[in-house]
């Protein structure tokens, strides 16, 4: 399957040998890179990408979850037309601003936003307004999950099983180089999932004079396939964030807009404190948001914390995140999606079953996965320990040459989109079950 591979991309090779002269490994950031070579996209419409081969691929990828509304959607592009003669940066407020964050607040119940550029920033921003609500310094975060690439949260992320550490106190690792020491000591990770492990840290913490700001989590978490919540345990991390005054962040970069009108928040029914979101909000425009309660939220207003940024809110963003909520993330495009994931998760499911894989085909809204373990994933550990890589490896370069485009790492789930049909469900279901077959063989 890798030799096929290589050979269909031979004009991204190419592309790759001359683009590494001066842009680094010839991509624009690390999550770009694939071995041998990365592969170079030319084109997109609706659910189809083109590479530079020409070849065509059904895209699962969706720009990292980010293209919900299909790519060259019309809407959009529609938006930007509107937009473009009348100037797309000002540093100054727009109407449009004014309009989305309305439009947020319904969705989600929750009062006050502020824009920004992307998922790191809006996590960023997230954390400092709760760090300077609360005047404290220390950040829990879950083990494993990816929160962007600013310093607090560049920490145990992506290691071995041997260096998860003790159950009970799982261990606070940099994530790469340049994550200064001090910085890692101050993010505390526990493990999803379980919420004793959350309080027994909250406790000690407090003891040790360092009582936590915040916690900053992924409702369901997006980066090991998917992990959805066990029943009771949002309900149980809301009950004790609050009885302790620790500010919980639903980080919305992935699950926003996504999994719901209005994200994880909606479907699961649990109220966070403090919300994050990107990606799908702009609909292929760099945006993003951080929305809280007033009480939180205060500290912006007057300025005890500085929420800045050049281009935060920038008009031709917001003019596509207004179109996208208004005009394409619809109660029936919702109906869509959730009818696709059902016919895609259960038609994987199926396969799973007649061909008796290790496995299960797992997901929510726009989200999901097959997730190549004996046994139910549900954190970190679970998925370190039981993840067939090798198999999910084969996977990915199986999809890749029958047309259907998946995230180069191994840990991503799908993300549907408005303009994927039924026949590429069917088309990705009827891949995997000839891997299936491959496989069992
Ligand atoms: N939070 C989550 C949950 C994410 O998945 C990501 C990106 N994958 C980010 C934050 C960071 O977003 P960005 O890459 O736009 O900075």
């Amino acid at each position: 399957e890798e030799a096929r591979l290589d050979a269909s991309t031979q004009a991204s090779k190419a592309m790759y040998e001359k683009a590494r002269t001066h842009l680094v490994n010839g991509v624009a950031s690390a999550y770009q890179l694939r071995d041998p070579w990365p592969i170079y996209i030319d084109r997109g419409r609706g659910a189809t990408i083109i590479d530079v081969d020409q070849n065509e691929y059904i895209d699962f990828h969706n720009g990292y979850g980010s293209m919900i509304q299909g790519h060259a959607n019309p809407i959009i592009g529609e938006a930007v037309a509107a937009r473009y003669p009348l100037g797309t940066h000002f540093g100054m407020a727009t109407e449009d601003s004014a309009v989305v964050a309305g439009l947020l607040a319904e969705r989600w119940g929750i009062p006050r936003w502020r824009f920004v550029n992307s998922g790191s920033e809006a996590t960023m921003n997230a954390i400092r307004i709760a760090r300077g609500y609360t005047g404290r310094d220390t950040v829990m975060k879950i083990f494993g999950s990816y929160h962007g690439h600013h310093d607090t949260v560049m920490v145990s992320i992506g290691e071995d099983y041997d260096r998860i550490g003790p159950r009970e106190h799982p261990a606070s690792l940099a994530y790469g180089g340049g994550v200064p020491q001090a910085t890692v000591d101050m993010t505390i990770p526990v493990h999803f999932n379980d919420a004793e492990n959350l309080e027994r840290r909250i406790v000690e913490l407090d003891g040790e004079g360092r009582k936590p700001a915040c916690l900053i989590m992924e409702a369901a978490m997006m980066n090991l396939g998917v992990v959805l919540p066990e029943p009771g345990y949002l309900e149980a991390v809301r009950e004790i964030t609050a009885r302790h005054g620790v500010v919980l962040i639903f980080d919305e970069v992935k699950t926003g807009l996504t999994l719901a009108a209005g994200g994880a928040t909606e479907r699961f029914g649990v109220m966070p404190d403090m919300v994050t979101l990107a990606k799908t909000l702009g609909g292929g425009l760099p945006t993003g948001a951080v929305g809280g309660s007033e009480e939180v939220m205060s500290v912006v207003e007057d300025h005890t914390v500085n929420q800045v940024g050049t281009y935060s809110g920038n008009p031709l963003a917001m003019a596509t995140a207004r179109a996208s909520l208004e005009k394409v993330l619809t109660p029936e495009a919702y109906q869509h999606l959730e009818h696709l994931e059902d016919r895609i998760v259960t038609g994987c499911q199926e396969v799973i079953d007649s061909y008796g894989l290790p496995g299960y085909a797992i997901g929510a809204g726009a989200k999901g996965c097959v997730t190549f373990s004996p046994r139910k994933v549900i954190d970190y550990p679970t998925y370190k320990q039981y993840q067939d890589r090798p198999v999910t490896q084969l996977a990915w370069l199986w999809n890749m040459n029958r047309g259907i485009y998946m995230t180069p790492g191994r840990e991503e789930e799908w993300t549907l989109s408005v303009t994927h049909t039924d026949a590429d469900m069917d088309r990705y279901v009827s891949a995997f079950a000839e891997l299936a077959a491959a496989i069992t063989n």
